[in-house]
């Protein structure tokens, strides 16, 4: 790598180091004063960068309150599997076809726009949470409004409780779409009911949370669901300035044979144009064409607005920030920085556990947060409140559990990605992981334990959260 920085032949580089006394081979890791030295000798000048350099002034930048215009919410589907998401997404979009472009080639690109009454929606077109877990692990917020499609004629179900423990521990409001309601079997009712006990207290119970009866089927209530949206993203004051270079995140991307590199992205703020170099996650390139959900080439594309960025030089993946930069030059920097960071990464997880207790305790320790998060599987849902009940009770002024997510039944991925999001430890009650999530903890580097006598559950946790104490003086 140094010789390549130097535009020397690595060959003359070890040749140099032979001659000091010293085996060199490439991959072999030098210390920064000697790099410097050696770059010297050959007659070159070394500025120092530090990590924190190179990224610097490529996110976060704040927009001064006067450059703030009203932007689009953007909206993720979540809910229990045939609940109907998709053919909700899939009503949503045909109802609301921007008028005039009917008959236009739909495309499916990962997310599209609809409007209603002169406003704009931008819908996640990945129904579910793992799209949304995805992104929150890549510490990418797309999300500002989830809808939690509950069927009336099946009720709150496991996926449901997921789904509102993930847009909680987000920190995003939650829309309830109550589907299916052309059942004869539907109510509506019991949904609400329901939903009180996981601490979703809609309009007509005295609460916050908007419900809106729909049917995906027949398309009765979309428009109030729109509706809602709408309201709620007032509430919210959605604002990005769109005038300055562009930033957001990736929602998908493929190699796409003929046109290569494709990657659907949500500009977030600012506004991307054709000709725009970015850097997204450790790819870059510069911006041959932008293409719009409706398959039309457009020549930029503001916030909250979903597009297809052609030009890339490989495919980033969902829940990569992306950043306009001002040249070339600069993007490959920031790549190969993200590169390097990325193979660090791997090489750490290989060599510990994030989420062991121990390791999370002097974690935490560290971060001065008295808080122990954890996601609680049991085999019955008795069992499972029992032990949040423990739990809490074991909470002091000075430190306490925070159950991220509670829930009866196997370990699954969904479980671990919340973990991973919430940097929390996964116990298991008298149920295993599922083989895909602990593949998935495996790489995450995530901890399972695993118990089947509450007592040495409490105790385990107990005593780890007595680490967590400041010492007595
Ligand atoms: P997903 O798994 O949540 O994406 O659910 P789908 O959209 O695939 O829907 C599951 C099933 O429910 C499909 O057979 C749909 O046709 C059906 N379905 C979805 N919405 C409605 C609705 O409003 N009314 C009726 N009767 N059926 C629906």
């Amino acid at each position: 790598d140094l010789a390549a920085r130097m535009s020397e032949r690595a060959v003359d580089l070890i040749k140099y180091f032979m001659k000091q006394g010293t085996m060199m081979v490439p991959g072999d890791v030098l210390d920064a004063d000697t790099a410097e030295l050696v770059a010297g000798e050959f007659g070159h000048t070394v500025r120092r960068v530090a990590d924190s350099d190179i990224e610097e002034g490529l996110f976060g930048v704040q927009d001064e309150a006067a450059t703030l215009q009203t932007r689009s919410p953007v909206v993720t589907i979540m809910g229990h599997v045939d609940h109907g998401k998709t053919s909700l997404l899939d009503a949503i979009r045909s109802a609301s076809v921007v008028s005039g472009e009917a008959g236009g080639i739909t495309q499916h690109i990962g997310a599209y726009q609809v409007e209603k009454n002169g406003q704009k929606i931008t819908f996640l077109d990945t129904p579910g949470h793992e799209a949304f877990t995805a992104m929150r692990a890549r510490g990418a917020q797309a999300t500002d409004i989830a809808v939690l499609v509950v069927a009336a004629d099946d009720s709150v179900m496991p996926q449901t409780i997921e789904s509102i423990s993930h847009a909680k521990s987000a920190g995003v409001p939650i829309i309830v779409a109550i589907n299916k309601i052309d059942k004869p079997s539907a109510d509506a009712q019991k949904v609400r009911t329901q939903l009180l006990q996981h601490e979703v207290f809609v309009e007509s119970m005295g609460g916050e949370v908007l419900d809106v009866e729909v049917s995906a089927k027949t398309g009765a209530g979309l428009d109030k669901l729109l509706e809602a949206i709408l309201l709620q993203a007032e509430i919210l004051d959605l604002s990005a300035n769109p005038d300055r270079t562009a930033e957001g995140v990736v929602i998908e991307a493929q190699l796409d044979k003929g046109r290569g590199p494709v990657a659907t992205i949500l500009v977030q703020t600012g506004t991307l144009r054709t000709g725009d170099i970015l850097v997204a996650g450790n790819v870059y390139g510069k911006v041959r064409a932008l293409v719009n959900d409706q398959g039309k080439t457009v020549p930029e594309a503001g916030p909250s607005m979903p597009v297809e960025v052609l030009g890339l030089s490989g495919t980033p993946a969902a829940g990569d920030r992306f950043a306009v930069v001002e040249n070339e030059a600069r993007a490959r920097e920031i790549s190969e920085y993200r590169m390097r960071l990325a193979r660090e990464k791997a090489a750490a997880r290989q060599s510990g556990q994030r989420g062991s207790l121990e390791q999370m305790m002097s974690q935490l320790q560290n971060s001065g947060l008295k808080e122990f998060p954890l996601v609680v599987k049991a085999d019955v849902q008795g069992s499972a409140e029992a032990i949040v009940a423990a739990l809490d009770k074991l909470g002091t002024d000075e430190v306490r559990a925070r159950i991220v997510h509670v829930g009866a039944g196997a370990i699954t991925e969904s479980d671990v990605s919340l973990a991973e999001t919430s940097n929390a430890v996964i116990i298991g009650f008298n149920v295993r992981a599922n083989k895909q999530a602990r593949t998935a903890a495996e790489q995450g580097g995530i901890e399972v334990r695993y118990y089947n006598i509450i007592y040495n559950l409490v105790d385990d946790v107990k005593q780890a959260m007595s680490g967590l104490l400041s010492p007595e003086r």
